[in-house]
């Protein structure tokens, strides 16, 4: 497990000053003109050594991602766009960072720009986030005052810093959406490629990382590439910031170790599950649009990118939602078929349809009132829309219910054998269409 001194975000939970005093007396902006000094090409190698992968949700190598970025000038600017529209359900990590330490990320943003030979990055704040943009922008004053960051700053590389406050659409943090947002369009995703770092914001090299992917970036090079990596396991390192809500004794925001295992970090950080072990029965294990696993099989999940794959689910944002066994696990997955329902953007057929479909079947099934043969029918329609859709939204909605198909199935059987013999014996079926 994690060692207090491994601990990237030691204000995680507010105790201390989130101002630059408070921050700089916990090591922020310590030496940081000697990394920018080092050069471009210098700070996106150690980045790639640390190992570290995009902590938005898709785990994409943060430094080659960075390499992307055009290296000869051809008079385009080139931009840093911070996504913290934070919006995945489950998911409330970057919100802890814009209170308690928006320092580690204006730090981050000024040496991923010189490393993306970049003078401007805009961070795209949720829209309920309020609070969080307000001191966000407190923090950037600070900054600008301070001389940190801005024109002739004492760290020798120019950088402005945008905060755009969003307007509280899901679909805005898919990056292409946010990019057609922070342009003053309507929040509609791209088709990729072109990826950002060819045609990003107003047609311009730019580069999309998560919030926690910068903010850790400043300490990785102040304890080295080499102290980053050797966290966790080969091909998943590094501390991590998780979240754990549902039926556990203390549901909590932590940073750990990636590759442990779900078991230690529950009893360590959340007081483990609420009547005991042998009462879970399900964990959604990196926000909404992760498959769910039984709870047996997370049992043995390693907690990182490669763990939960084995357990063919995904680790995503690292937001876990925990379900004992007093869940509806049918009307638990019918809520998130109806969220991506809501949040479809509605560009693409399969997504638009699909989700509706699969939300209203999904109604169905809470209730039993439909037939075991529409189990199949419904997974062959999430195999139409998985892959079939402009972004990743359709995935994620169709996921879910693959989830729940290969590891409920009985579940839905059981629920549909009951509607039919107690519809054919005058029994009430609880009804959900108030919800
Ligand atoms: P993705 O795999 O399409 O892309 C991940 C990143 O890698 C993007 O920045 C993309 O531009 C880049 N990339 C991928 N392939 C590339 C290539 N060939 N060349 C250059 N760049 C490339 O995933 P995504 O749609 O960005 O994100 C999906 C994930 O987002 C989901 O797994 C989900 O967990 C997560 N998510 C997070 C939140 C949140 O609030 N944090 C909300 C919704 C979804
Ligand atoms: Fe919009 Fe859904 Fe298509 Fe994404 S997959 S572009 S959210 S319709």
């Amino acid at each position: 497990m994690l060692a207090d001194k491994d601990r990237i975000f030691t204000n995680l939970y507010g105790q201390g000053d989130w101002r630059l005093e408070g921050a700089r007396k916990r090591g922020g902006w310590n030496g940081t003109k000697e990394f920018l000094d080092q050069g471009r090409d210098w700070i996106t190698n150690e980045v790639k050594a640390s190992g570290l992968r995009g902590r938005g949700g898709a785990g994409f190598p943060t430094g080659l991602k960075w390499s992307f970025m055009p290296k000869v000038n051809d008079g385009r600017p080139h931009y840093l766009l911070v996504n913290a529209d934070e919006s995945e359900p489950g998911t409330c990590k970057d919100r802890e960072i814009l209170r308690h330490d928006p320092h580690h990320l204006i730090e981050g943003c000024l040496i991923a720009c010189r490393a993306m030979d970049a003078h401007l990055a805009f961070i795209y704040v949720r829209g309920e986030f309020v609070r969080e943009r307000e001191r966000l922008e407190q923090a950037v004053e600070e900054a600008y005052e301070a001389k940190l960051i801005g024109k002739d700053n004492i760290h020798g590389w120019d950088l402005d810093i945008i905060v755009h406050h969003g307007a509280g659409a899901y679909i805005c943090g898919e990056e292409t959406a946010l990019m057609e947002s922070l342009e003053g369009k309507k929040g509609q995703p791209r088709l990729k490629p072109p990826f950002p770092a060819g045609m990003g914001v107003y047609g311009n090299p730019t580069t999309v990382n998560n919030v926690e992917s910068i903010a850790v970036v400043p300490e990785i090079l102040r304890r080295s590439a080499g102290w980053f990596s050797s966290i966790g396991r080969p091909n998943n390192v590094g501390t991590k910031l998780f979240m754990v809500s549902g039926h556990v004794n203390k549901p909590a925001t932590f940073e750990e170790a990636l590759g442990e295992s779900f078991k230690d970090i529950i009893e360590k950080h959340c007081g483990g599950i609420r009547g005991g072990w042998d009462n879970l029965l399900a964990v959604i294990p990196g926000g909404a649009s992760c498959p769910v696993v039984r709870g047996e099989d997370m049992m043995t999940a390693i907690m990182d990118f490669d763990g939960l794959r084995e357990k063919k689910s995904s680790f995503g944002t690292g937001g876990m939602i925990v379900m004992d066994k007093s869940t509806d696990i049918i009307k638990a997955i019918w809520r998130i078929s109806a969220f991506f329902k809501h949040e479809s953007c509605g560009q693409c057929t399969p997504c638009r349809e699909g989700t509706g479909w699969m939300m209203r079947v999904m109604e169905r099934m809470v209730e039993g009132r439909a037939q075991k043969r529409e189990i199949d029918m419904l997974f062959e329609v999430t195999k139409q829309i998985e892959g079939h859709t402009i972004c990743a939204l359709g995935d994620a909605a169709a996921w879910p219910v693959q989830g729940l198909i290969r590891n409920f199935r009985d579940v839905i059987e059981a629920r549909i054998e009951q509607y039919t013999y107690s519809s054919t014996s005058d029994g009430a079926v609880p009804s959900i269409a108030a919800e």
